[in-house]
């Protein structure tokens, strides 16, 4: 087969001439000005010999040809003879330097031409051998083995701190290949190859694949912030030829120990780049000794936990809850605690490294099983246990066999479902959604009750709890504290107690440590609570003997929504509930009461304008008690109202005057009905007509006539 040469010149005489001379030897490719060179380049590289230039062209010259060329590391290596005049030695000064690898001058000579030709391509076949051996062949950036050699010499001939070895990683571009097929992988990959080896040639360094989407980069220290680096950055996470950006993890190690081997200088790059694997606030992390401490640590766990499980090293303690209205003792949950070296290691040491290598999915059965054995005990022994919740990992949830595991568990210990209640976190729903919601659904379609861990640690919006149909949420007054704003930490307790309410579902919170706490997360309707005010994690005989001595509550109280009722849609600000709540019905609010005490939780803008202008009571605010601001005759009629719609269950209605504090007298009729309940609270909806108008009208009307009655009885 015939090499292939391509050849760039703008004149047609000179194009002809040169195709003549070669075209016995070579396939030729012409071109007739830069830019369609690099046209044909893009498509065609990898089978191109030589490129014989012209320098003198219009638009591109053949300068900027070979810049181009240069520049990128596919075309590189691909020998470029250039024309000239004979006497012009500046032009073949510029082209060397430049990069030309011959020249050929005009006028033409037959045998010269193809001289050099053959030269050329005789260079570029030996170079293209070494290159085999050196070079990653889809990228042409060097290989690990090379690119070692280079880190090598280049460092030590520097002082330590002044080079930095950055690693890169695609993040899921398994996902690229997939959704775009493999050449566009391919081009994806060249894409970022080609924007590092831009950035290093420009300041120095060298750079490397040394994995199927895993890039390698020595660069100089002076560049870390630069703008320059920002921009390479920018750009490799922009590869054209796919509609969106990628992700590019950065791990990047200072080297300032000349002991260590480039491979070991790389591995702490990498290191660097795992500590944010899953972060999506960061990119970029640079080395320190602290990850290779950890990662030693992690080391250390993962050798010995196999051993732990089976030697009983794992415990399953356990973390009472209690109602904060009663006392009562309403449950607990199950924590695991390694007993290692007669030490307790606590399970943030250690569930984090089983969550990354998969261990935890044994560790966890354990943990289950314990709780199961002891439930069993208890039963057998004559008592009735509350239920106890176990944390199920994401992991777990993955596994092809953890539902068999599950029902199997309740079975084989004869338990009933609603004594093993499932905690999932909150983060577990973050990814593969449709999946961990399939799973749940089926736990809870065969009776389990499902609590969402740690909910408002931010990963999912409420909007997402709406296709999670579990029945607890778990609130960490962590998560909400850590919030810098205090004030906004409040608000997001209230509006997910609310929200939770709305939808069913029980809210317990954990992590309370003070009374004052525990009092206001009552007040906002969450009663139930988990932590160090009440009881520390402890060992499940110590719980036992508390259980002996407290009054107990094994069910949960949810308010119960009226069936017609979507709530879910209710609480979209697009759904057509919220559309007839704003546009269609009148003035209209939400309101919960509950011992002589009602709390408004939502009203429309038709509601909202009746109180507007000069009124001196905020009846609008959500949380306001609008009862407190009535008389005493009002209140009673407003009271007995609400009472007669609860006892009836019908649509009730009462007439009542407030005064604005100012002189005006507003008589609004209030229609309500009711439309959920708990034991102690109940859900209103209610409709207010403004009757102001009416009854001035009315008072006119009375007054002319009592002024008719007047003249007539004086006549
Ligand atoms: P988690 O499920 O959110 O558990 C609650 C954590 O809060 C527990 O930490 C508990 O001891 C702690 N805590 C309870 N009350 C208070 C309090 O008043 N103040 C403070 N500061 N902390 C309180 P622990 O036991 O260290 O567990 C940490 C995390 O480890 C758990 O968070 C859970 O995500 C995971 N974990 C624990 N046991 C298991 C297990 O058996 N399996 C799995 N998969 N994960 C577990
Ligand atoms: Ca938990
Ligand atoms: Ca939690």
């Amino acid at each position: 087969m015939k090499r292939k040469i391509l050849l760039v010149d703008d004149n047609k005489i000179e194009l002809e001439m040169l195709t003549l001379f070669l075209k016995d030897e070579y396939d030729i490719l012409t071109a007739d000005s830069g830019e369609s060179a690099l046209a044909v380049l893009g498509k065609k590289y990898l089978t191109i010999s030589v490129i014989v230039l012209d320098i003198v062209m219009p638009g591109m010259d053949g300068y900027e040809v070979m810049e181009r060329i240069k520049k990128n590391s596919l075309y590189a290596p691909i020998p470029i003879i250039v024309v000239t005049a004979l006497d012009d030695i500046e032009a073949h000064e510029k082209a060397l330097e430049y990069g030309a690898n011959g020249f050929i001058s005009k006028p033409f000579s037959g045998s010269m031409i193809l001289h050099s030709v053959r030269n050329a391509v005789k260079l570029r076949e030996t170079s293209a051998i070494a290159n085999m051996y050196r070079r990653d062949r889809l990228t042409n950036l060097y290989n690990r083995e090379t690119f070692f050699a280079e880190v090598e010499r280049t460092v030590k001939r520097n002082r330590p701190g002044s080079y930095i070895i950055s690693c890169f990683d695609i993040e899921n571009f398994k996902v690229v290949n997939d959704q775009y097929g493999t050449e566009v992988g391919d081009n994806v990959l060249r894409h970022v190859a080609n924007c590092i080896s831009l950035f290093v040639n420009r300041v120095g360094g060298t750079v490397c694949r040394y994995t199927a989407d895993k890039f390698a980069m020595l660069f100089p220290e002076e560049y870390k912030d630069s703008d320059e680096i920002k921009l390479f950055h920018r750009d490799a996470m922009t590869p054209p030829c796919i509609n969106r950006p990628i992700r590019i993890r950065i791990g990047r190690y200072l080297v300032s120990d000349f002991s260590l081997t480039p491979n070991a200088m790389l591995d702490r790059a990498i290191l660097a780049e795992g500590s944010i694997k899953g972060r999506y606030d960061t990119y970029i992390a640079d080395y320190d000794d602290s990850m290779r401490t950890n990662m030693l640590y992690e080391q250390q766990i993962v050798n010995e936990m196999a051993g732990a499980l089976r030697d009983g090293q794992f415990e399953a303690w356990v973390q009472p809850q209690y109602n904060h209205a009663t006392g009562a003792l309403i449950g607990a949950e199950a924590l695991a605690r390694w007993r290692r070296d007669g030490e307790i290691v606590p399970p943030c040491d250690f569930i984090p490294i089983f969550e990354r290598n998969g261990f935890i999915y044994e560790m966890d059965q354990y943990i289950w099983r314990q709780v199961c054995i002891n439930l069993r005990r208890w039963l057998d022994n004559g008592r009735t246990p509350l239920p106890i919740s176990v944390n199920i990992s994401r992991y777990d949830l993955f596994q092809e066999d953890f539902l068999d595991v599950i029902f199997g568990l309740v079975q084989e210990y004869r338990l009933s479902t609603d004594m093993l209640r499932l905690e999932v976190t909150e983060s577990a729903f973050a990814e593969s959604t449709n999946t961990i919601i399939n799973v749940v659904n089926k736990l809870i379609k065969h009776g389990f009750t499902v609590e969402i861990d740690d909910f408002g640690s931010g990963y999912s919006s409420l909007n997402t709890l709406k296709d999670v149909p579990a029945s607890i949420l778990k609130l960490d007054m962590g998560f909400i504290e850590d919030s810098s704003d205090s004030n906004r930490g409040g608000n997001i307790l209230e509006s997910v107690v609310r929200m939770a309410k709305w939808l069913g579902m029980s809210v317990i919170a954990e992590g309370v440590e003070t009374k004052e706490q525990a009092d206001y997360l009552k007040s906002i309707g969450c009663g139930y609570i988990q932590g160090y005010l009440y009881a520390k994690p402890m060992l499940l005989d110590e719980y036992a003997i508390l259980c002996k001595s407290s009054d107990k509550e094994p069910e949960l109280n949810k308010l119960k929504t009226v069936d017609t009722w979507d709530n879910d849609s209710f609480w979209d600000p697009k759904s057509m509930e919220t559309l007839i709540f704003n546009s269609y019905v009148g003035a209209a609010c939400i309101f919960e009461y509950s011992n002589g005490k009602s709390e408004i939780l939502r009203c429309n803008d038709k509601y909202k304008e009746i109180f507007t202008g000069d009124f001196a009571y905020d009846f609008t605010r959500t949380g306001v008690d609008p009862l407190i601001y009535l008389d005493e005759d009002n209140k009673a009629i407003v009271s007995a109202n609400i009472q007669n719609a609860i006892d009836t269950k019908e649509e009730s209605t009462c007439d009542v005057c407030l005064s604005n504090g100012k002189g005006r007298t507003i008589y609004l009729r209030s229609s309500i009905r009711l439309i959920a309940t708990t034991a102690d609270r109940y859900l209103f909806y209610c409709v207010l007509t403004n009757m102001s108008e009416m009854m001035d009208a009315m008072d006119k009307l009375r007054a002319k006539e009592e002024q008719k009655r007047g003249s007539k009885s004086k006549s």
